[in-house]
């Protein structure tokens, strides 16, 4: 077993993250088995209560742990499939060792950092190595070199390396290599002054990745091989890369880094296989056409908050040859009526969220959505909106609305989930992970997943009520998808129209290269097509989903 620890430096947001998965990536293509772990050292218990405009989105893993967004790359880049013990905080750290400590478990002992903390720590590295199952692991260590809070993460990997032998270690520090305009030059200095920092605590690089605006030259890369004590073909170029980051992996590996890494552990495999992955990066920089999709939601200046559904949409349009114009909407921007902004977008999604703000302006945009009969993808709550919008403007049911923004509602469409009622914690107490979908056949839901059952990620608290199912079918609403005892609407489409599914879970979280989500798939051809078709209301009917009969729905509870 072999182990990569991933540390940053100088400054955050240095795509970190993306480095190790694309490290990943590449030792997958070594025939190697990876998993991949993220330690972030904030005290949080999880990213779960996090405010997005802050912390990116919040991703969820199958087993319905709430986590870095990191593990969203993780995913993407590699086979990995991970749960709630690859992704550790300070929080989770602390809360371990304070729950030991009341339980009597250290015996009256004095519990400190270390060796108590750091324990935890290597507990949970060692958790994941199990020979049977991989080769590698890598570990990221969030947050950047000098914080206090990553201390005791950088001290038990220390401790961790003298356990197991350096022959099986190897640490990569991603640092910035700065361009200062007024010298023309690239700066040493404080990547000098990161590993100083690190070597401090015992720490040794043995690859720096260098993030850097310009080439570095051969002198600059031996000045960093000499002061950093890190051999000079282990100085990695990682620049800005030109079109999309499925790029990195190539990148770096034309930078040498698979096999550098692979001769340091000693790991011997065959060369890489990066056909695919460069057929996918091919179809991503250079497609055949465009398409305009809009996506209406809260956090439009914070590229982070939805970034799985970014990622989903670029997935969905590499396999189907075409680009992607996105196109930014602020709902609060479309309360009063959409105005024109949505008037040259082939598809409209909105994804899920929480809170009243901006709800009434996704209304408007799954109306436009429905009547123009343009492609719309509402993903949890965009499901929801879409659900109100059509009992207040269809069914007629004028107050219409979900008890999460108007409690006392005498309408309420969407409602509190049962096993909700009565739960006060904010922490991981949704209806969390993956839970399965039994897909009515005859439906469009069926048609795009080719499937009657799939399981899908979630993160929700409120769900369409039922009783509301039969007065919505009857305008051409349908349940498309419930939950296997038919209790729980997962997923809606309505009947005529060429493309409008709402779905209660996140197909987002489930996206990948060369293996685009059947949603986001489904939404981009049927964009493609409204493309096609001009932006007249077609009214042959042809590509309408087939209707589907009450009897053939499952029975209401
Ligand atoms: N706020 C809604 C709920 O809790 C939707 C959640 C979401 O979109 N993830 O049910």
């Amino acid at each position: 077993m072999k182990y990569i620890f991933v540390t940053g430096g100088v400054v955050s947001s240095l795509g970190k993250g993306l480095t190790a998965a694309s490290l990943g990536t590449l030792l997958e293509a070594r025939r190697l088995r990876v998993v991949l772990q993220k330690f972030d050292p904030y005290l949080n218990v999880d990213p779960g209560t996090m405010n997005p405009f802050q912390h990116g989105e919040v991703y969820v893993l199958n087993d319905g742990a709430e986590t870095d967004l990191d593990l969203g790359h993780y995913e993407r880049f590699t086979n990995c499939v991970l749960t709630r013990y690859n992704n550790l905080t300070s929080g989770q750290v602390y809360e371990t060792v304070i729950l030991k400590e009341r339980r009597g478990d250290y015996l009256g002992k004095t519990v400190q950092v270390i060796p108590h903390v750091t324990d935890v720590i290597k507990d949970r590295i060692r958790q994941l190595s199990d020979e049977s199952k991989y080769d590698v692991v890598i570990t990221e260590i969030g947050g950047t070199t000098g914080d206090i809070e990553g201390l005791p993460f950088l001290e038990a990997i220390r401790q961790f390396i003298l356990e197991v032998g350096p022959q099986h270690v190897l640490n990569m520090h991603v640092t910035l290599v700065p361009y200062i305009k007024a010298a023309h030059e690239l700066k040493t200095k404080p990547t000098q002054q990161s590993v100083a920092k690190l070597r401090e605590i015992g720490l040794q690089p043995q690859v720096l990745i260098c993030r850097a605006e310009k080439p570095l030259d051969r002198d600059l890369r031996r000045k960093l091989s000499m002061f950093c004590s890190v051999a000079e073909k282990a100085v990695i170029e990682e620049r800005d890369v030109e079109h999309t980051i499925y790029e990195v992996p190539l990148t770096l590996h034309a930078e040498g880094l698979d096999e550098l890494v692979c001769d340091l552990l000693h790991l011997e495999t065959p060369k890489p296989d990066l056909k695919d992955w460069r057929k996918f990066v091919e179809r991503v920089v250079n497609p055949s056409k465009r398409v305009k999709i809009a996506v209406v939601g809260k956090y439009m200046d914070v590229r982070d908050a939805y970034k799985s559904i970014y990622e989903s949409l670029t997935h969905a349009a590499a396999s189907e040859d075409c680009g992607i114009d996105l196109k930014l909407i602020d709902a609060e921007t479309l309360a009063n009526g959409v105005d024109g902004q949505l008037k040259d977008v082939a598809g409209i999604l909105v994804p899920g969220g929480f809170g009243v703000r901006g709800a009434e302006g996704k209304i408007n945009a799954a109306r436009y959505a429905r009547e123009h009969r343009i492609p719309y993808l509402g993903l949890c709550l965009g499901m929801q909106l879409a659900t109100i919008e059509f009992a207040r403007n269809v069914c007629g049911i004028k107050d219409a609305n979900s008890t999460e923004f108007d409690k006392i509602t005498p309408q309420p469409v969407i409602s509190l989930l049962e096993e909700q009622r009565g739960v006060r914690n904010k922490g991981a107490s949704m209806r969390l992970g993956t839970w399965p979908t039994k897909i009515v056949p005859g439906t469009l839901a069926e048609k795009i997943y080719g499937d009657t059952e799939v399981t899908e990620r979630h993160r929700h608290r409120y769900e369409f009520n039922m009783k509301y199912r039969e007065q919505m079918n009857a305008k051409g609403f349908v349940i498309s998808g419930t939950s296997p005892d038919g209790t729980l609407a997962e997923l809606i489409e309505l009947r005529n129209h060429p493309y409008f599914v709402g779905c209660q879970y996140h197909p987002e979280f489930q996206s990948k290269p060369n293996k685009p989500h059947p949603l986001f798939r489904g939404f981009i051809a049927a964009a493609l097509a409204f493309q096609v078709r001009g932006q007249k209301p077609s009214t042959t009917g042809k590509e309408a989903p087939t209707s589907v009969s009450d009897e053939e729905l499952v029975l209401q509870r």
